[in-house]
Order: C-alpha cells, then sequence, then structure tokens
C-alpha cells in the first residue's frame, strides 16, 4: 500500500477566543505551502462556524460529539450539530475525557458510528495511564482498549486512530522512539485483525507532548501516520515547524 498522507491535528481543548481566528489564518497560509499533509485544527465548539468560514486548506474538526442524534442531553452536541457549524470530523475518546466524563469504549464506539452515520470523520483517541506503562501491560491494555472502541465499519476513509499516552499529554514526556514504535505496530496488527485489509488504510497518529524539537523523529517512525498535538499547536510559531517536519 501506498505511504498514508500524513495528518497533523491540533486540538486546542478548552483554550481560544474569536480572537485567534488570526492564529488560524497563519496555519492556514502555511498548510497551503505544505500540499502533501493534511492539516486539522480542533478548536472548542463555540469557534468552529467562524473558524470553518476562515480555514482555507486546514480541516476544522470538533472534540467532542454526543452518540445520539437529539433529545434530553443537555450541554451536548450531536455529530450533525457539529457538521452544520462546520466541522467534518471530531476527536473522540481523548483521555481527558474518559477520566472527567467517565466515557467507555463502548460510548467512544457509540460516538464514532455516529459520526460515520452523519458523513463524518473521526480521530479516536487511546492511550495507557503511566501506572499501566509501568506495569509492563501497556500494549495489552491499548490495543484491548482500540479493539473495544473501533466500530466494524471504519475505515480509513474517515477514521484515525491516535495513540496519546496519558502520562504525556501535557507534561514534556514522551516515550522513547522504540516504545512508540512498538504500540503502532501492535495498533496495526489489531486494525487489520478487526478490519482486514482496510485496517492498512487507517492513519494512527501519535499524540503527546509532541513539539518542534521532537516531531521530526517521531514522524519518521514506522507506522506514525501523523501526530495529535495539544499545547503546541496553539501558536504558529510552535505549530507550523511540525506540520513542516512531517513526511511529504
Ligand atoms: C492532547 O491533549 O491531545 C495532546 C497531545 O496534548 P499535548 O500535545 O499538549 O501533550
Amino acid at each position: 500500500m501506498a505511504q498514508l498522507t500524513s495528518y497533523i491535528v491540533g486540538n486546542w481543548k478548552m483554550n481560544g477566543s474569536a480572537a485567534d481566528v488570526a492564529v488560524l489564518r497563519a496555519i492556514a497560509d502555511a498548510a497551503a505551502g505544505h500540499e502533501g499533509v493534511d492539516v486539522g485544527i480542533c478548536p472548542p465548539a463555540t469557534l468552529i462556524a467562524a473558524f470553518a468560514g476562515a480555514a482555507g486548506p486546514v480541516q476544522i474538526g470538533a472534540q467532542d460529539c454526543h452518540a445520539k442524534a437529539s433529545g434530553a442531553h443537555t450541554g451536548n452536541l450531536s455529530a450533525a450539530m457539529i457538521r452544520e457549524a462546520g466541522a467534518t470530523y471530531s476527536i473522540i475518546g481523548h483521555s481527558e475525557r474518559r477520566a472527567d466524563q467517565g466515557e467507555t469504549d463502548a460510548d467512544v464506539n457509540a460516538k464514532a458510528e455516529a459520526l460515520h452515520a452523519a458523513g463524518m470523520g473521526a480521530i479516536l483517541c487511546v492511550g495507557e495511564t503511566l501506572d499501566e506503562r509501568d506495569s509492563g501491560n501497556a500494549i495489552l491494555i491499548v490495543t484491548a482498549q482500540l479493539a473495544a472502541s473501533l466500530p466494524a465499519s471504519a475505515t480509513g476513509d474517515w477514521l484515525s486512530v491516535a495513540y496519546e499516552p496519558v502520562w504525556a499529554i501535557g507534561t514534556g514526556r514522551v516515550p522513547v522512539s522504540d516504545d512508540i514504535a512498538a504500540m503502532h505496530a501492535a495498533l496495526r496488527a489489531t486494525l487489520v485483525e478487526k478490519l482486514g485489509e482496510a485496517g492498512k488504510g487507517v492513519r494512527i497518529l501519535y499524540g503527546g507532548s509532541v513539539n518542534a524539537g521532537n516531531a521530526a523523529e517521531i514522524l519518521a517512525l514506522a507506522d506514525v501516520g501523523g501526530a495529535l498535538v495539544g499545547g503546541a499547536s496553539l501558536k504558529a510559531e510552535s505549530f507550523v515547524p511540525i506540520i513542516e517536519a512531517a513526511p511529504r
């Protein structure tokens, strides 16, 4: 199979305001000069509509969606709602939501199905805690998480996976390259086991303290198809070098 197009996505979490459309424009300018790399930004839901109108080649996504199409779910947004706002995909199952909102693998699986039904993409996050890493069972735990979160209908046309060790998110700590490569190989094997040939076409992003200094080494690893970037995506100066480091 041909090399999958690199995918570099910024997760702004609960950061940003309307004035930051200027940051998006700077990222869009850089993305326009880097054909051959897919670039995304997932701002807070309140900014999706404004950002979608100024995104150029940058794909605007949401950070979550509800699994149901409508109903009594105060404060939540359906896939159709975020699509109407201008998002074309959503992050689902981020470890902060799994921890803060108690999201289970079954919830994440249902959210992926809801996005697909709405004609949208999904970035499905998995990753181990520090205790799980220290237990020596990280690969078993994370592949089981993926197997349970992944809908049987998944293909690389609409779904990507993000491996994000919880202990690496926002901490400045990054697994050694051998550990990232071993996890991505195991996730690829799980994708192929669950999806057959289609599993080879799913991009597996790495996330957790990616920055301008470490991006090139991480993005060059086998089966690392891109990066999900938190803190370093909030400013064009720190995000653009990551786009530039992506293999094309
Ligand atoms: C994230 O939260 O998805 C993330 C990877 O954050 P950071 O890059 O800040 O570690």
